[in-house]
């Protein structure tokens, strides 16, 4: 028995080491080699968001943000022809397996107090992005957002079957997010597109364009590496954060070492790092850049720490990953097209929870599309805080109360030519 547990610790930490945390850039060299345009339109990419970064630094001082709530759609493809569902080694995963990756995202894009997704680092950032299982199929069906399909295949490369992946399923990129689970069989856990093509001249010219063949957009992951339970996971990353990470991507994010020794993934507050965490420790790294000697950010969720180290995505990630959504085409028509809370006919607002710590939602609901205007006033009355959002529908609000101190404040919503306001108590 003790041999017994010797080779298989043996087995695990190999197998372990063997993994690759992502194909972001194997992907990137791919692209490279298919569109001679490739690296060009990466430095376009980057210098519009510089541009974009400096026009909109006023926004980072809000109080209220839009929250973004993605519709996910999980697509299961497997190899098991008798289409049994769930148990150990089974690529046709449970619905539960399913579910635990998405509280996972919710955690860690929402910084969740209570949660593995919360840190008290002055740096960490909420996201204000959620996610959920669609609720609607492309034909506006009732769905459970999961999709299962038998493929008689052992195993795909993530990087290199990446179209071959979209032609087995996908649903309409430009409404879902895809995420597709299947075996890999190479050891890369995970991979991603990232929302390059935008509306810049020249950046529509992607690889799978010019190949003439359908699109790809979403992130792939092997399904041991997916979700936190069911008794299919494996090494260290098992809590489900290789799904945060290629998501990161997906938003635009790079590794934190702008994958070369001291790169850049332009966010001034992850510090700059020599090389990747190898997935295998949790203790403090530290890094020499330009003969500056600065502690690894490991806790990041875009370098390759174990799953169990990992809690922050910092506030320039945020501020970048929701630049790139406003500049990719792709991303932003994603954006238009979520669904809108209901509407009402006259303006309606609520606030949950009140009393509220930290983070309070403010529900926003009326008829059409208006201009709005969100206001926190104190108890004398004088505004302290004020920001208007053009071209709005119902939507949900994100009010930033650790900008408020214990007390009582009015939040005044005017919509159009309407006007509501409410009580909130912040305490702290
Ligand atoms: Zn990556």
């Amino acid at each position: 028995m003790k041999n017994y547990l010797g080779v298989l610790l043996i087995f695990i930490s190999t197998f372990g080491f063997a993994q690759e945390r992502c194909g972001f850039s194997i992907g990137n060299k791919i692209k490279q080699s298919n569109n001679p345009n490739w690296i060009k339109q990466q430095a376009e990419f980057e210098s519009e968001l510089k541009l974009l970064k400096i026009k909109n630094e006023g926004k980072q001082l809000r109080v209220t943000a839009k929250i973004y709530r993605i519709p996910v759609v999980v697509h299961v493809v497997h190899n098991n022809a008798s289409n049994f569902i769930g148990g150990i080694n089974n690529t046709n995963i449970s619905d539960e397996q399913i579910k635990s990756q998405i509280s996972v995202l919710n955690e860690d894009y929402r910084k969740k107090i209570g949660t593995n997704g919360f840190n008290t680092n002055p740096a960490g950032a909420d996201m204000e992005i959620e996610f959920e299982l669609a609720q609607k199929d492309p034909q506006g069906n009732v769905t459970t957002g999961i999709t299962r399909t038998y493929v008689n295949k052992q195993g795909f490369d993530l990087q290199y079957d990446t179209q071959n992946i979209a032609n087995i399923i996908h649903w309409d990129f430009e409404k879902y997010l895809n995420i597709w689970v299947v075996k890999s069989k190479n050891g890369t856990i995970g991979y991603s597109e990232f929302p390059y093509d935008s509306d810049l001249i020249g950046l529509e010219a992607d690889a799978s364009l010019v190949a003439g063949q359908s699109i790809f957009d979403g992130v792939i992951i092997n399904y041991t590496n997916f979700g936190t339970c069911c008794g299919n996971l494996n090494s260290n990353y098992n809590l489900g954060r290789t799904v945060t990470h290629e998501i990161g991507h997906w938003l635009g994010l790079l590794h934190p070492n702008g994958d070369s020794n001291c790169g850049d993934d332009f966010c001034d507050d992850t510090p700059q790092i020599e090389k990747l965490n190898d997935g295998t420790t949790c203790n403090k790294l530290t890094s020499n850049c330009g003969s500056v000697v600065r502690i690894n950010m490991i806790e990041n969720y875009m370098d390759y720490s174990p799953d169990r180290c990992m809690n922050i995505f910092t506030n320039d990630q945020k501020g970048r990953s929701r630049l790139a959504l406003s500049l990719s085409l792709k991303r932003k028509k994603l954006l238009s097209s979520l669904e809108t809370l209901k509407e009402t006919e006259k303006l309606t607002i609520s606030i949950e929870p009140n009393p509220a710590k930290s983070i309070a939602n403010l529900r926003v609901l009326f008829t059409g599309e208006k201009n709005i205007n969100i206001a926190v006033f104190d108890m004398r009355g004088v505004v302290m805080y004020e920001d208007v959002y053009d071209a709005q529908k119902s939507s949900l609000y994100n009010l930033k109360t650790d900008n408020l101190r214990t007390g009582i404040y009015i939040i005044r919503v005017v919509a159009g030519s309407e006007t509501s306001s409410q009580r909130i108590v912040i305490d702290k």
